[in-house]
């Protein structure tokens, strides 16, 4: 079965008097490193729960008469990045239930009247005790993907004369999987997190109103105060009489640590530490365990910026930006199909030979997926005039898929499921290639390992993947330990 795989940025405001739609749309904004395909809005008046959705970056999706169309009070966005069937407009959230059919937009859709809005950061591996809760409702499910199936089912109990808290708490077990998650009806705006906490998600403040965003980021980007994390197994409910908190389900920490490795941006806070102090870290940890002997080091832009600096600093090396990125590029650019991919690289990066000539460099990167592009930035080193190539990367091989919410290929797409450490480097065509160590990414991090999901480098994956632990086997690599 083909799977919705998505990495998504949540946002989602409760305050009245505050403009919440014009919030969203710079909260959405702040979040658009989390999803690049399509974006949507849901905002209600008390009277009305209207929502606009559209293709692209956020800044093309909305205009000043869409803000102005969506007035209120509360309001809940979603930016979303995709693979499941092309770019259209489908599965684009919020999902909207029970909406009288839509007015067409030249460019998105707007739905008047819903009776709820959901939108959901993360994934369910297993959507079999879904289905069938749905299907015992008179509820189809089918041509629905995890998301849409959560807000049917919320739904449900909201026709059931329920308040959305109860209706949210009554669906929660029949979630089994990972989701950051926020529920609107036209008075109540609901948060709630998975037992894990796979996904990020943070309460803020502003002007005696409510924020809530997939990372805290966006709080600076609106002025308003973080406050905390909605925790694991919570869900906060905020309504006209305030903010209330439910421990919905007993809670066992464990935010995916891809989300530190490449997925958050550096200026945010999660599980309590900045994303940006933990890559620093991860490159110091690097230091103790591959001091290379090079000439200069070099980051692949933008996440191992902060790695490659504290590595370089560690061992007294010159860091130099010797690979110049298009600030502009996006991943709706970058093709599926392998010879655009190649070209996408070259769209992205640009070697500096007047940086690299007869250098021994170190070139930092956060992870190896599939080993395209690391494999096309080696070659790009080289013609232009590195003299040795040391790949260093600050996460474990990535040996297993995600099921939990980020974009990661099926296993046999990649790379370290296949091949041993070496025959990676021997691919890349590089004079090394190092991986920082699992326990070494975990000390980075100063917390314990067990706060962490690590599933993509170890195969253990903490939410029970039910039919789906089908779908991934452990590598030879994995067992001949060459890392
Ligand atoms: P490759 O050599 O083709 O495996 O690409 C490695 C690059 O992909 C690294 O620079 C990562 O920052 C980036 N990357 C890692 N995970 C993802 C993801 N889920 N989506 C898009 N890019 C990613």
């Amino acid at each position: 079965m083909e799977t919705v795989q998505e990495k998504c940025g949540i946002f989602g405001v409760y305050g009245e008097g505050l403009d919440v739609s014009r919030l969203s749309f710079f909260g959405l904004f702040a979040l658009q490193h989390r999803g690049q395909e399509n974006s949507g809005l849901a905002a209600s008046d008390g009277t009305a729960l209207r929502a606009h959705k559209g293709e692209g970056l956020v800044t093309q999706v909305y205009t000043e008469d869409v803000i102005k169309d969506l007035p209120g009070h509360i309001a809940i966005g979603h930016n979303r990045y995709s693979t499941f069937g092309g770019t259209g407009l489908g599965h684009t959230q919020p999902v909207v239930v029970e909406q009288v059919p839509g007015i067409s937009k030249e460019k998105g859709i707007t739905i008047a009247d819903g009776l709820l809005a959901f939108a959901h950061n993360g994934n369910l591996p297993s959507v079999r005790t879904l289905i069938e809760f749905l299907e015992k409702n008179g509820i189809d499910p089918a041509n629905r993907s995890d998301s849409e199936m959560m807000a049917e089912a919320i739904g449900h109990h909201l026709r059931s004369g329920k308040s959305l808290g109860d209706s949210v708490q009554e669906a929660f077990p029949l979630f089994t999987g990972a989701f950051s998650a926020l529920a609107m009806t036209k008075d109540t705006l609901v948060a709630v997190r998975d037992t894990c906490g796979i996904r990020p998600l943070a309460i803020g403040k502003l002007n005696g109103g409510f924020i809530f965003a997939s990372e805290t980021c966006a709080f600076h980007a609106i002025g308003a105060e973080f406050i905390r994390e909605v925790e694991p197994g919570e869900m906060v409910v905020v309504d006209k009489d305030g903010l209330r908190s439910v421990q919905v389900a007993p809670a066992t920490p464990k935010v995916d640590m891809f989300e530190f490795v490449y997925f958050a941006r550096p200026d945010s806070i999660i599980s309590g530490r900045s994303v940006y102090e933990v890559r620093r870290n991860f490159g110091l940890q690097l230091a103790n365990e591959y001091p290379v002997q090079a000439d200069l080091v070099v980051p692949v832009p933008e996440t191992a910026i902060p790695v490659a600096t504290a590595y370089a600093n560690a061992l007294g090396l010159p860091f130099e930006m010797g690979l110049v990125k298009n600030r502009y590029i996006h991943r709706t650019f970058i093709q599926p199909e392998q010879h655009a991919r190649d070209l996408g690289v070259k769209m992205k990066l640009t070697p500096l030979p007047e940086v690299l000539e007869g250098k021994r460099v170190v070139i930092m990167d956060d992870s190896i997926v599939r080993g395209t592009t690391s494999r096309q930035i080696v070659k790009m080193l080289f013609e232009a005039g590195a003299k040795e190539v040391h790949f260093l990367v600050s996460s474990p091989p990535v040996r297993y898929p995600d099921f939990y919410g980020i974009d990661i290929p099926r296993q046999e797409d990649l790379i370290a499921s296949r091949k041993t450490v070496e025959e990676i480097r021997e691919y890349l065509g590089a004079t090394s290639l190092h991986y920082l160590s699992l326990e070494g990414m975990i000390a980075a991090t100063g917390l314990p390992a067990d706060r962490f999901s690590t599933s993509c480098f170890t195969g253990v994956y903490p939410i029970d993947l039910h039919e789906r632990a089908r779908d991934f086997t452990v590598p030879e690599a994995a067992i001949l330990k060459t890392s």
